[in-house]
């Protein structure tokens, strides 16, 4: 089955129909505006058309295998056409309505991840994250990440990332309505950070951003596109060279290559922390970005003062921003503990004295839901987002 919002597939069997090119313009009006899942939902064309191009199209195949909501995310479970399970997360990124600052603050809430108590009436919409799957499981296998325990499985094709913000978008569409100038709520930023390595699916990733950055499509600024990779510096290299103006945000994890070959084995053995460094560099000066650097707190393997030392030292004259990630207990990796939160502090302070930028949330505050282990992907990925897009409206503000 082809999907209706592909322009590659419906402008051909448009012509060889004999179909008006204006049915496209109506068509994509539908589907990225009015952010449509169903053919049959498609006023502006006939009932005859829509029955055709039901034989031939789809817009949406997923099933939507599970939803979690939380007041600041949504987390949904989405079951491909082939029966392969990947997931999306939205984020609801809010700020706090004036009328009630004084109070929050006053409750030390203010922006705080790690309250649960956001309500509509003290809070206000202000933009929405979209976290995407590239691939079905990962072939990285990081050894503190449950995505790589689970294996590769396939490499999303274009149409199946574009889909996940098209179904955001239909579902904000539901559950926020309109905003108060009668816009739509819709998905302001794309993070390549649900499942997968984006950089060992170039192609289709590529494919999906030129459709997000499309003026007839999603049209998203390019400021609010972010890939995380690993480190697969050939890729990296290639997106500078094919001049894919995104953000990019760098999963480091370690100050040296002995320990990312422990981290990350599959990676750092084939891209060694200097060639690695070195492909940064030509990104930094290539687009003069800033880079978002992740960093994951292991207790006694990433957290010790000569390792925050050398992250110091080996950051200190490049432009990025650093994202200090408490590790994520899981049954799954049983000899992997999170840092104490004094480290994590002390670690900061270690990194943060060689000049380098370093930010870390408060992770005492964490709920019940927390506890369980459900929603930690989503909790942990809306910190870092929000850190980085904080960080690139600094940029943007400074150039
Ligand atoms: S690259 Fe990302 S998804 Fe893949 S194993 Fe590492 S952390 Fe998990």
């Amino acid at each position: 089955m082809n999907y209706l919002f592909d322009q590659a597939t419906l402008l051909p069997y448009l012509k060889e129909q004999k179909i008006p090119a204006f049915r496209a313009k109506q068509i994509r009006q539908a589907i990225y505006k009015e952010s449509l899942l169903d053919i049959d939902d498609i006023s502006t064309l006939s009932k005859d058309l829509r029955d055709k191009l039901k034989e031939d199209f789809v817009i949406n195949d997923f099933t939507l295998k599970e939803k979690v909501e939380g007041p600041e995310t949504t987390k949904f479970l989405f079951e491909l056409a082939d029966g392969k399970i990947i997931e999306t997360v939205l984020m609801y990124h809010r700020h706090v309505k004036p009328e009630y600052e004084d109070e929050i603050k006053q409750r030390k809430i203010l922006r705080s991840w790690t309250n649960h108590d956001i309500s509509p009436e003290t809070h206000k919409l202000n933009r929405i994250t979209i976290c995407i799957s590239s691939q079905v499981g990962c072939a990285v296998w990081c050894i503190f990440c449950v995505t790589g325990k689970l294996g590769f499985k396939k490499n999303l094709p274009r149409q199946e990332i574009v889909l996940q913000i098209i179904y955001a978008n239909n579902y904000i569409k539901g559950k926020f309505g309109k905003k108060e100038d009668g816009t739509r709520n819709k998905v302001r930023n794309v993070v390549f950070m649900g499942m997968g390595e984006p950089m060992l699916n170039y192609d289709e990733m590529v494919q999906s951003i030129h459709a997000m950055q499309d003026q007839t499509a999603l049209w998203l600024s390019k400021r609010h596109i972010t890939i995380s990779t690993s480190g697969v510096a050939d890729k990296i290299r290639q997106l500078i060279d094919d001049k894919i103006d995104v953000r990019l945000a760098l999963s480091l994890h370690a100050p040296n290559q002995e320990l990312r070959k422990e981290l990350i084995p599959m990676i750092a053995r084939r891209w060694d922390i200097d060639e690695l460094m070195e492909t940064i560099d030509y990104y930094t000066k290539s687009t003069g970005n800033r880079l978002f650097y992740e960093y994951i707190m292991i207790k006694d393997k990433t957290d010790t003062k000569v390792i925050g030392n050398q992250l110091g030292k080996l950051l200190k004259h490049r432009n990025g921003h650093v994202n200090l990630i408490p590790y994520n207990e899981n049954p799954a990796m049983p000899d992997l503990e999170t840092s104490d939160y004094d480290q994590i502090i002390k670690f900061k302070k270690t990194v943060e004295s060689h000049g380098v930028t370093v930010t870390v949330r408060d992770t005492l505050g964490r709920d019940v839901k927390w506890a369980c282990g459900q929603l930690w992907y989503e909790v942990i990925m809306k910190q870092r987002i929000e850190d980085m897009e904080a960080d690139a409206e600094a940029n943007t503000t400074e150039s």
